[in-house]
């Protein structure tokens, strides 16, 4: 069962190769869980900043050469001479006890001698599970533990994940620390990106939790509570705060439990059907263009605004949802407001009086017509500004 899954999977992906999980690509499933496009990109690989290129809706991410030389710099200085910025944060804005601390660094182990990259993050994987193991077991002397490399089984596929820092040890806790070039202003940060750095680090909470499960620990020995570690206000200065992560530990868990059931989307595939590029031997895509959109449009797509925070085929599901008018583009709020009118265009119809309301649509187009009244009465009291 397993091989006709990974062979459709392959088949999807084509020629292009792999593309394994990562911490942001598994934190997008929790920001779109409903979504089948993304669903199947990620469990096949396929590169999607590349299809959404070839599209011709290229992927909105990156970061500038600035914002991510800030980002090292800051992450640099918080962790220099054995992360004595950080221990500072944690004990004097955190008010953490923390006596002595053996700091070690996990980075570099497992990479002489090996040959590829697959060898060595499994070598630093192994070396990083026998080290926190030992400390979960009072064994070892450890209590920050800086670049270790996770790992989970996402849809039968090994998924390496690597935080800025996994944790401090305090009272027999594991807490992950992310660490941010966002800054903490008057004890506040952006939602949207606390939110986007506390989703990652709870693929790495999970990921830890998996390791000591499989070692018959109490996976609760890791805190869903995430440390967040970021410059204060407009300096340089690093601060810190607790961001309670259950709700999207809880939902990320239900999302990698979907990914195991990759193959009932699978089955549903139309026979052939394939994201392949077809690329040629200096990575260059030689696929039609409008053969390629044909392909990714024969699978369902939930569209939602925020996803332009998080995955790269967002311009092209924009494009796609405003061509077939739908609500989506509105955001789930808009959603909800309108339950029972699927597009924009019955929408208007009914607020314009051109459609008749079936009954279950009867107060909603109440609702549409009376609201465009109020815009055409604002607007001829104040013309286009209104
Ligand atoms: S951008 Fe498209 S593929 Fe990505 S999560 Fe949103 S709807 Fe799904």
């Amino acid at each position: 069962m397993k091989s006709h899954v990974d062979d459709r999977l392959n088949a999807l992906r084509g020629s292009a190769s792999r593309r394994p999980y990562n911490a942001r690509s598994l934190a997008a499933l929790e920001n779109n869980p409903r979504c089948t496009l993304r669903a199947l990109l990620d469990a096949s690989g396929s590169d999607k900043a590349a299809i959404a290129a070839r599209t011709g809706h290229p992927s909105p991410f990156g970061q500038s050469a600035f914002a991510f030389a800030r980002g090292n710099a800051f992450e640099a200085m918080v962790k220099d001479n054995g992360c004595a910025e950080l221990l500072r944060v944690l004990r004097e804005t955190l008010g953490l006890t923390l006596p002595e601390v053996a700091y070690l660094d996990l980075n570099d182990v497992g990479v002489a001698g090996d040959n590829s990259k697959g060898d060595r993050n499994r070598n630093r994987r192994d070396h990083t599970a026998r080290v926190l193991l030992q400390a979960a077991r009072g064994t070892g002397d450890g209590t920050l533990f800086d670049h270790p490399m996770l790992h989970l089984q996402v849809g039968g596929e090994d998924a390496f994940l690597e935080p800025d820092l996994v944790a401090f040890r305090i009272d027999g806790r594991f807490y992950v620390v992310e660490i941010k070039s966002f800054p903490i202003i008057d004890g506040q940060a952006a939602p949207m990106q606390v939110r986007s750095a506390t989703t990652q680090a709870c693929a790495y909470v999970l990921a830890l939790r998996a390791l000591l499960t499989k070692e018959g620990i109490d996976p609760e020995t890791v805190s869903d509570t995430i440390v967040l570690v970021a410059p204060k206000d407009f300096t340089n200065r690093p601060t810190a705060d607790f961001v309670d992560a259950r709700k999207q530990v809880a939902a990320l868990t239900r999302q990698l439990a979907r990914i195991g059931r990759i193959s009932d989307l699978v089955d549903l595939l139309p026979e052939g059907l394939t994201f392949d590029l077809d690329l040629d031997k200096d990575q260059r895509p030689r696929r039609p263009a409008e053969e390629l959109v044909a392909a990714v449009e024969q699978v369902p797509a939930t569209y939602r605004p925020d996803c332009l925070n998080h995955c790269e085929m967002a311009f092209f599901c924009r494009a796609r949802a405003r061509a077939e008018a739908s609500l989506d583009v509105l955001g789930p709020a808009v959603r909800e407001q309108l339950g029972g009118i699927d597009t924009t265009t019955m929408a208007l119809g009914l607020a314009r009086g051109q459609l008749t309301p079936t009954a279950d649509q009867s107060d909603t187009a109440a609702a549409l017509r009376h609201a465009a009244r109020l815009r055409a009465e604002l607007t001829a009291m104040y013309g286009g500004a209104a």
